[in-house]
C-alpha cells in the first residue's frame, strides 16, 4: 500500500471532510522553501505550512541547537524546576516586545496563549474583588479551536456545532474612518463590565485576512486604557516579522497588556506558545491566599527543545539579512498588487507585510465553503505551488528566505488563474 493509502485507513486529518478529501500527499523532505513529496516533486510552500514556518524548512541552524538539546535534557516538569533555555527565552523575548512586558507563561500553541490571555485577565479582575467576564472581540477573529478561544472568535461555520455552549462575548466590527466613533461610544458604555479586549492586530487571519489600520486600533486602544479595560494582543500569526516589524503592535502608540505568541516562535520546527505580561497582571496574583494562584499549567511547559528551537529562530530573525527579506516581500508584493487590482476578477486586494491577500470576484454569495476554493488549490498545488485559499481568498505568506525568482513564479501563477479560472 501507499503512504496515502495507509494514511486513509488510520488518519483524522484537520480541517478536512473525509468523505471526499483527496489523497494526502506525503512529504519526505523540507529544504529552505521548499518541501519535496515521496517523488521527488518540488513545492514552494508559499503559506509557511500553516503560517509557522518563518525561516525556511530543516533551517540548519535550529536543527544543530535542537539536536544538541536532545542529547543534553529533553524535557523536564516546569512545576518547582527551570532550565536555561527557558529563562534565556524570556529573558531575549521580552524586551522585544513593544511595552513594558515583564512575564513569559509558557504553553504548547496558539489557542492555548489565548486561553492563558483570557484566564489572566478574568482572574485578575477576580482577584483585585472587582469580578468582571465580559470580553470584547472582533466579529471576524480567529484566535484558535480550543473552546475558550473558539467563544472569543467570530461565529462561524467553524463554530456552529457548538455555538450554543461557547461564552458570550460582546462582538464589534473591525474599526474604520466611518465607525470608530460609534465602536468608542459603545465601549465606553459597556465599560464597566469588561474584563478584556482581544484583537489580531493589523490582520485577522482565518476569518478572511481582513486588514485594518493601526490608527483605527489605537482609537479603540485608547478607550480600553481610559475604561481600565485589559488588552490582549493576539500576535499569534502576526508575531515574527509577518507584518514588516517584529511584531504588529510596534505600529500602534498604545501598548497591550497581554501578547500572545506562537507560529512562527520556534521557526515552526515545534509546537510552543507564550503567554506574557507585565506586572500590573503578574503583581494581582501575588498573594499569601492559594485561591489567587493561576491554576493552569500543560504536561510539556516550557518544553527545553522547543524552547531551544525559538532561540535559534530568534538568532536568525534579528539579523540584519532577515529584515531585508522582509522589507525585499513587502516591496514586491506592492509592485505585484498594483499589477493585478484592476482585473476585472480581482475582488479585492490588499498587503500588509509579508502577506498579500487577492480576493476573488465570482459573481456571487461566496463563502469558505465555495467550490472554487478546490478548483484555486488544485491548480497551484499542480504548479508545484502551496497555496490554500480561504474560499475565494488567496493569500501568500511565505518564508522570509523566499528567493525573488519563487515569487515572482508564484505571481505569475497567480496571473494565469486570474485569466484561466
Ligand atoms: C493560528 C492562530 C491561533 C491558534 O493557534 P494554534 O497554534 O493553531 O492553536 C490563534 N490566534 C491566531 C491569530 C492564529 O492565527
Amino acid at each position: 500500500m501507499s503512504l496515502s493509502e495507509r494514511d486513509k485507513k488510520v488518519i483524522w486529518h484537520p480541517y478536512t471532510q473525509m468523505k471526499n478529501a483527496l489523497p494526502h500527499i506525503p512529504i519526505v523532505r523540507g529544504e529552505g522553501v521548499y518541501v519535496f513529496d515521496e517523488n521527488g516533486k518540488r513545492y514552494i510552500d508559499a503559506v509557511s505550512s500553516w503560517w509557522v514556518n518563518i525561516h525556511g524548512h530543516s533551517h540548519p541552524h535550529i536543527a544543530q541547537k535542537v539536536s544538541e538539546q536532545l542529547n543534553t535534557l529533553e524535557h523536564v516538569i516546569f512545576a518547582g524546576f527551570t532550565h536555561e533555555p527557558a529563562v534565556l527565552l524570556a529573558e531575549r523575548l521580552l524586551p522585544l516586545l513593544p511595552g513594558q512586558q515583564e512575564k513569559v507563561f509558557y504553553t504548547d500553541n496558539g489557542s492555548t496563549a489565548v486561553e492563558v490571555a483570557l484566564k489572566m485577565c478574568l482572574q485578575y479582575w477576580n482577584n483585585l474583588g472587582k469580578p468582571k467576564t465580559k470580553i470584547l472581540a472582533f466579529k471576524n477573529a480567529y484566535h484558535g479551536d480550543t473552546f475558550g478561544a473558539m467563544s472569543v472568535s467570530g461565529r462561524s461555520i467553524f463554530t456552529d456545532p457548538f455555538n450554543s455552549l461557547l461564552f458570550d462575548v460582546e462582538f464589534i466590527d473591525l474599526p474604520n474612518e466611518q465607525n470608530i466613533s460609534v465602536l468608542q461610544t459603545r465601549i465606553t458604555e459597556l465599560k464597566s463590565e469588561v474584563a478584556c479586549f482581544i484583537f489580531e492586530p493589523l490582520i485577522l487571519g482565518a476569518g478572511g485576512m481582513l486588514m485594518y489600520e493601526a490608527k483605527y486600533l489605537d482609537a479603540l486602544l485608547s478607550v480600553c486604557k481610559e475604561n481600565d479595560i485589559l488588552m490582549i494582543a493576539d500576535e499569534v500569526m502576526t508575531g515574527f516579522g509577518r507584518t514588516g516589524t517584529y511584531f504588529a503592535c510596534e505600529k500602534l502608540e498604545n501598548r497591550p497588556d497581554i501578547f500572545c505568541l506562537s507560529k512562527g516562535l520556534t521557526g515552526g520546527t515545534m509546537p510552543l506558545g507564550v503567554t506574557t505580561c507585565t506586572n500590573r497582571i503578574f503583581n494581582a496574583f501575588l498573594s499569601d491566599d492559594k485561591l489567587k494562584t493561576l491554576y493552569h499549567g500543560h504536561s510539556f511547559t516550557a518544553n527545553p527543545i522547543a524552547c531551544v528551537a525559538s532561540l535559534a529562530s530568534l538568532d536568525i530573525l534579528l539579523e540584519s539579512k532577515t529584515l531585508e527579506n522582509i522589507k525585499r516581500i513587502e516591496t514586491k508584493h506592492a509592485t505585484f498588487l498594483n499589477e493585478i487590482k484592476d482585473h476585472k476578477k480581482v475582488k479585492t486586494a490588499r498587503h500588509t507585510g509579508t502577506i498579500i491577500v487577492i480576493e476573488w470576484e465570482t459573481g456571487d454569495e461566496t463563502s469558505y465553503l465555495s467550490e472554487l476554493r478546490n478548483l484555486l488549490y488544485a491548480y497551484f498545488l499542480d504548479k508545484g505551488i502551496i497555496l490554500r485559499p480561504l474560499g475565494n481568498i488567496i493569500y501568500i505568506l511565505p518564508p522570509y528566505v523566499i528567493s525573488n525568482e519563487d515569487l515572482d513564479y508564484i505571481y505569475s501563477a497567480i496571473k494565469s488563474a486570474l485569466e484561466e479560472i
